[in-house]
Parts: C-alpha cells; sequence; structure tokens
C-alpha cells in the first residue's frame, strides 16, 4: 500500500498538481502525506501525519515551488507508522541528494541494512525505503546509472519515483508488483501508481511503465532503459485487483470496476443462492454485489450504510460505545427485516468484522444471511506491501471453509475459485502474484516479516 505521484514542468505549478494527484491516491494510504520539490536543484520536502488535505493547505502548498515534484501517501508495511518514517524521504548522501518516494516492500532490506551499516552509513528510519534512497544517494555514477545499480540490488517489490539532479525518475521491480504508470500532461510528463490520478490531473495515459524499467524525466524530455530484465511474465499483486486499486483505475489495460463486477458474475455461477436481497461490504465489495446481483437475478441493495469518515487515527471510543462496535462503521437498513441476504465482501482476512456484520444483520431482523466473498481464502503471508495480518491471524490459514461460516455465524459461506478469480481480470496468471492465495510466492522469503523488525527500540 502507499500511493506514488511525480512531475516535471517548467512552467505549471508542479506541487499543487502533485497534491492533487495524492488527493486521488489517498486510498492507498492515509497515515501520512508528503512533496518534495526541487527548485533548480535545491530540494525542499514537506510531510506530516494525516490525509492530504490535512497535511496541505494554500499556504504550504504557496511556499513548495519548482519545477519537479513528485509526492507520497503512506500506509505503513515496513516500519511503524510515524513521522520519521513518513516520505517522501530526503537523503543526502556523498554523490547526490535524493528525495524518495517508495510503494512496495524489500525482501532483502535486512541485508541492505546490514550492508550499508558496514561502509559506515547511518540509517535514520525504520523503513525499507531509505535502504534504496541511500544506495543512490551514496552511488559515486552518474544519476541514471545509480538508480540501475540500486534496481539491480533490491529484491521484492518496489515502485519508486525520485528526484535528484534537477531530474526526476520513476522504476519498478522487474516482476512489477506494484503498478505504476506513466502520463502526458501536453508537454510535460506525469507519472502515478493509478490511473485514475492521471485523470484527476488531466493528464492522458501514456503507458504503464514495464517491470525493471526505468523512466528518467529531464528538461530535454523522458528517457526509458530496460534496467533490469524482466523476471518471467510479471507478478503484479492480485490484491490490487480485488481490494487496493480504485475502481475507475486501469490495471494492465483492464478497468478494475469491471473486473470486479466479474468476479460477483463468476462467483454467482460458481455459489448460488437463493435470497431476497444482495447488499454489498462498501466500498470495495460494491462491484462484485452488481455483479452477483446481476448473475442471479436477485435485487442489490444498500442494505449497509457505512460512515466513510472512520480512518485509523480513529479516537478510540469508551467501553459503552465500544459494545456498539461495528455500528461506529456499518448501520443497517430496514429493509433487510425479514428477508434472506446475500453479503458481498472483497476478501476475508481475520473473519472478525464479518463476524460482527453478520450478527448486526441478524439483530436487524434478517432471516438468512448468506456471505459470498469475491476473492479465495487468504491463506499466507504478504512480503510485498500489503498489510494483511500476522500468519496466525488469518482465519482461512487454519480454518474449513465451513469453520469459518461457524465462526462468522452466517448461514452459508463460499469464495470463488482461483481459475474463477483469475478468469475476471481478463489477463493470464503468469502475470500475477497470487502467493497469499497460494503460498507460492514468485521471490525467496525473509525469514523475518514483521513489519517493525527495523525499529529501535525506544524509551
Ligand atoms: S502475496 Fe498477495 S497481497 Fe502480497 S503481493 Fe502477492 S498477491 Fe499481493
Amino acid at each position: 500500500m502507499c500511493g506514488l505521484f511525480g512531475i516535471r514542468s517548467s512552467e505549471r505549478d508542479v506541487a499543487r498538481i502533485t497534491y492533487f494527484g495524492l488527493f486521488a491516491l489517498q486510498h492507498r494510504g492515509q497515515e501520512s502525506a508528503g512533496i518534495a520539490v526541487s527548485d533548480r536543484g535545491r530540494v525542499t520536502a514537506l510531510r506530516d501525519m494525516g490525509l492530504v488535505t490535512q497535511v496541505f493547505d494554500e499556504q504550504k502548498l504557496r511556499g513548495l515551488h519548482g519545477e519537479i515534484a513528485i509526492g507520497h501517501t503512506r500506509y505503513s508495511t515496513t516500519g511503524s507508522s510515524q513521522w520519521w518514517n513518513a516520505q517522501p524521504l530526503v537523503q543526502h548522501g556523498t554523490a547526490r541528494t535524493v528525495a524518495l518516494g517508495h510503494n512496495g516492500n524489500l525482501t532483502n532490506a535486512a541485508a541492505l541494512r546490514a550492508e550499508l551499516a558496514e561502509q559506515g552509513h547511518r540509517l535514520a528510519t525504520s523503513a525499507d525505503t531509505e535502504v534504496i534512497a541511500a544506495l543512490i544517494a551514496n552511488d559515486e555514477a552518474p544519476l541514471q546509472e545509480a538508480i540501475a545499480n540500486t534496481m539491480r540490488k533490491l529484491d521484492g517489490a518496489f515502485s519508486v519515483v525520485v528526484l535528484s539532479e534537477g531530474k526526476l525518475a520513476a522504476f519498478r521491480d522487474p516482476r512489477g508488483m506494484r503498478p505504476l504508470c506513466l502520463g502526458r500532461l501536453d508537454d510535460d510528463w506525469v507519472v502515478a501508481s493509478e490511473t485514475c490520478a492521471l485523470d484527476l490531473v488531466g493528464a492522458e495515459v501514456d503507458r504503464e511503465i514495464r517491470p525493471g524499467e526505468l523512466i528518467v524525466v529531464d528538461e530535454t524530455g523522458a528517457y526509458a532503459e530496460q534496467a533490469v530484465p524482466l523476471d518471467g511474465g510479471g507478478a503484479l499483486c492480485i490484491f490490487e485487483f480485488f481490494y487496493l486499486a480504485r475502481p475507475d483505475s486501469r490495471l494492465s489495460g483492464v478497468e478494475v470496476h469491471g473486473a470486479r463486477v466479474r468476479m460477483g458474475e463468476r462467483l454467482a455461477e460458481e455459489a448460488p443462492v437463493d435470497a431476497d436481497l444482495v447488499l454489498p461490504i462498501p466500498d470495495s465489495g460494491t462491484p462484485a454485489a452488481i455483479g452477483f446481483s446481476r448473475g442471479l437475478n436477485i435485487p442489490f441493495s444498500e442494505g449497509l450504510i457505512k460512515n466513510r469518515y472512520v480512518g485509523r487515527t480513529f479516537i478510540q471510543p469508551d467501553q459503552g460505545l465500544r459494545e456498539q462496535g461495528i455500528k461506529l462503521k456499518f448501520n443497517p437498513l430496514a429493509e433487510v427485516k425479514g428477508k434472506r441476504v446475500v453479503v458481498v465482501d472483497d476478501s476475508i482476512v481475520r473473519g472478525n468484522t464479518t463476524r460482527q456484520i453478520v450478527q448486526m444483520l441478524f439483530e436487524a431482523g434478517a432471516a438468512e444471511v448468506h456471505v459470498r466473498v469475491s476473492s479465495p481464502p487468504v491463506i499466507g503471508q504478504c512480503f510485498y506491501g500489503i498489510d494483511l495480518a500476522d500468519p496466525a491471524e488469518l482465519i482461512a490459514a487454519g480454518k474449513s471453509v465451513e469453520e469459518i461460516r461457524e465462526h462468522i455465524g452466517a448461514t452459508s459461506l463460499a469464495y470463488p475459485s482461483l481459475e474463477g478469480l483469475q478468469a475476471s481480470t481478463r489477463r493470464p496468471e503468469s502475470q500475477f502474484c497470487r502467493a497469499c492465495l497460494t503460498r507460492d510466492y514468485p521471490t525467496a522469503v525473509p525469514a523475518e516479516g514483521a513489519k517493525l523488525r527495523f525499529e529501535p527500540a525506544r524509551a
């Protein structure tokens, strides 16, 4: 998780455009946001905890002048959710100053950190991102070569935007695990995690940055280099398709909303049920619920109303309110009373939220509550930048479908086949990582996958 944006333009207000680009990418990370600009080689960065609209205001944006800007929205997957881990990071090295934003997780960060420490480089954060910045900032080769050298040393998932020496650079790991695309705003070049950010700033989508490709933009134009050979057919995270990416984005040329509707249609074919209403768990379950409802000709209902303002920094309620639990987030409509309802969600990770929703619907008078999930059971940990849960907490890792049904208290429960999910993307399985659904990992996995593994002991 994390959103990236970058632009180079000598005419436009690059910080303001980046602000709007990040606003479109808010769903990829709500913990912190930041923008770094380069004004004739001088780098200034502003980053803080909170949403894009909380971190920046008119005055702050006006203070960010330059011809290049990069931006980042963060959801922490390595390193704690603290200011010192907010991005873009700025690294002053022996070769250059670098500002950098990263989406993904490195699987060899521990070894690279040890190597940098041995060379006498001190790392100030507990995020794997600093390793990438330090390698580029301390490589004496010209910038493009230094980035290519760094790409060859990294393993795991990394989509990255960089600002250094008056240039904007963007690159993707050789499996293309996290998305990154290239756009044109008239004569200017823009990069973004998802096409929805290019749409918002009025840029045309040029193409996706290829796995292993490095793009460098300077005052003379954009230059592409296949810095690292493509590894197999690629390994785009399938979670992007059913959960993370915004529905109006296009991944591998496929609109995410359409793929999610097809997931619901396929689920209707594979696991039909007699019911009166189909309800989504908003928002990411909504397109699949539309598909499920269409597939079986059962009326679609909003049924559950979501409060969209419950963020990760939400103030915890006191004991009395805590008993209301899930109602802070969802409240059912009266129309579920006496009805056989199907609830469609994108995934079940720990199972606690689903259990509370089922219970809430029964309390609201539903006669039956059937649960349909648009992705197969999550049975493995993610080492590549999606914050799933500790393996011990993954409900499907240790329980059968029937045991999960019992745990969540549903009338019935069904998941789609892996083939069904894959077919909905209209792209072959050879182009995807599906490791948390299969335990078939595309890289060697680190012995230690904990998010806080590089955290210093703080008193
Ligand atoms: S393990 Fe799962 S969540 Fe992680 S990159 Fe692969 S498909 Fe995505």
